[in-house]
């Protein structure tokens, strides 16, 4: 199969891109996310046409923040956007004329990943992608693993704290209250709040208070060194790493890849994250260990992810 097309789904643009059988996007077209869900459907469909135009394109493949079943059809339920059991495939092929493939967002960026991106030439590749929660992806055995039920590799909803911080879910102590891009927004408030004089860069970059710190504001300080930006940083990675070493007891693969915004931070994120892992990987002495890698494909993983998922049908 030649050319197919990739969807990714953003709180602002939905982006529809034409990728060939090397993973490069030939061409793409992005349009306003509509706020109802049979308009983002409508997007949908608009972007796919526009981009695909000139191009002959054989599928389409569409991730979504959500639970997809496991046809890769309907998306039974997704956190941000008013879908319940919504049958996306359905409704996109009918308008578009072509195959459709529904995956999950993070399994979708996993995926490319694993082929074009940091886990080529690895045949069990873990992924979790640090955006404002936390996502992850299973490739074991060169398969991207979805569970029975389509809904696997939800990594961000683990409890790690009994009774922990309360998470959008409505569970407690969900690994992504402690490790995502929201945590890091809680953890440099906390840290400006208890010790501002480490904070001068931090607090200079946004309106002068705690309440004011946003994620950007973080990343430009810690990179200029401010202390509560760098530690804010450290404790995030504390947590991912010793989950990231939970994940290799369950699956034992040879690279954990990790994406997301918080990730762009590269070895600021990634160091800790390494020595957080190595500390609490049981027997770590004794056996080999896996490779924590930094995404390549920063925030095209999904939209590449999902056309080649639609090309392998
Ligand atoms: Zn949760």
């Amino acid at each position: 199969m030649g050319l197919t097309i990739g969807v990714d789904i953003g709180g602002t643009k939905i982006a529809a891109g034409v990728v060939d059988e090397e993973g490069t996007i030939l061409d793409t077209h992005k349009v306003s996310t509509p706020s109802t869900p049979e308009g983002i459907v409508d997007a949908i469909c608009a972007a796919v046409s526009e981009a695909g135009k000139g191009h002959d394109v054989e599928a389409v493949g569409i991730g979504a923040a959500g639970y997809v079943d496991d046809k890769r059809a309907t998306v039974l339920f997704a956190p941000n956007i008013h879908w319940r059991h919504e049958p996306l495939k359905d409704k996109v092929e009918q308008r578009v004329g072509l195959p459709v493939v529904v995956e999950n967002d993070a399994n979708a960026a996993a995926w490319g990943e694993y082929r074009f991106g940091a886990g080529q030439g690895h045949d069990d590749v873990i992924c979790i992608t640090l955006g404002t929660g936390l996502g992850g992806g299973i490739i074991i055995g060169n398969k991207l693993r979805r569970g029975r039920f389509g809904v696997a590799a939800e990594f961000g909803h683990i409890r790690v704290v009994p009774d922990g911080l309360l998470c959008g879910c409505g569970s407690q102590g969900c690994w992504e209250q402690y490790a995502s891009g929201r945590a890091l927004v809680r953890y440099a408030k906390q840290r400006a709040n208890a010790t501002p004089e480490n904070a001068r860069i931090l607090l200079s970059l946004g309106d002068g208070t705690p309440d004011g710190i946003q994620g950007k504001h973080i990343s430009d300080a810690a990179r200029q060194g401010d202390k509560v930006a760098v530690d804010s940083f450290r404790e995030l990675a504390r947590w991912a790493g010793a989950g990231l070493a939970d994940l290799a007891s369950l699956f034992d693969p040879s690279a954990f890849i990790v994406g997301g915004g918080v990730s762009d931070e590269g070895e600021l994120v990634l160091d800790p994250i390494r020595k957080s892992f190595r500390r609490w990987l049981v027997g770590g002495r004794y056996r080999p260990h896996a490779q924590v890698l930094a995404a390549q494909l920063g925030g095209k993983a999904g939209l590449v992810g999902a056309a080649d998922l639609a090309r392998q049908g």
